[in-house]
């Protein structure tokens, strides 16, 4: 199941950024038995510099 929610503030702009985090559930259970963040937005960043938005994303997490 994937979500949306808010994380730490973007390193441009300071505003929180949005993730995208993939939950994944067991079998038996209805709680979520691991997270991953699969993606992190800043929709002000990424439409008015999307050069300094992808250094930023690169620098800081080196997987964007
Ligand atoms: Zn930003």
């Amino acid at each position: 199941m994937k979500i949306t929610r808010y994380g730490e503030p973007c390193p441009l702009c300071c505003t929180p950024l949005l993730l995208d985090v993939l939950q994944v559930r067991s079998a038996q259970s209805d709680f979520p038995t691991a997270e991953r963040v699969t993606g992190r937005r800043c929709p002000n960043c990424q439409a008015s510099r999307p050069e300094q938005w992808t250094e930023a994303m690169q620098s800081r997490y080196d997987d964007a």
